[in-house]
């Protein structure tokens, strides 16, 4: 499993193509750990940042 192949929840994207911020801050965090990061790690982080999103849009509009 490649980092490289992970799909954004958030805009159906690749991440590494980093079209919104969910895909920017995971790519980041990939970019920062790889390739020690465990692709179990990475989905728990990962569903915590898109939590953190939708929250974060909920409370712009
Ligand atoms: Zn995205």
């Amino acid at each position: 499993m490649g980092s490289e192949d992970l799909v954004c929840a958030s805009c159906s994207g690749l991440v590494i193509e980093g079209r919104c911020p969910t895909c920017r801050a995971s790519r980041e965090y990939l970019r920062r750990n790889s390739p020690n990061l465990s692709p179990q790690l990475f989905l728990t982080i990962l569903v915590i940042i898109m939590v953190l999103t939708a929250l974060a849009v909920r409370h712009a509009s």
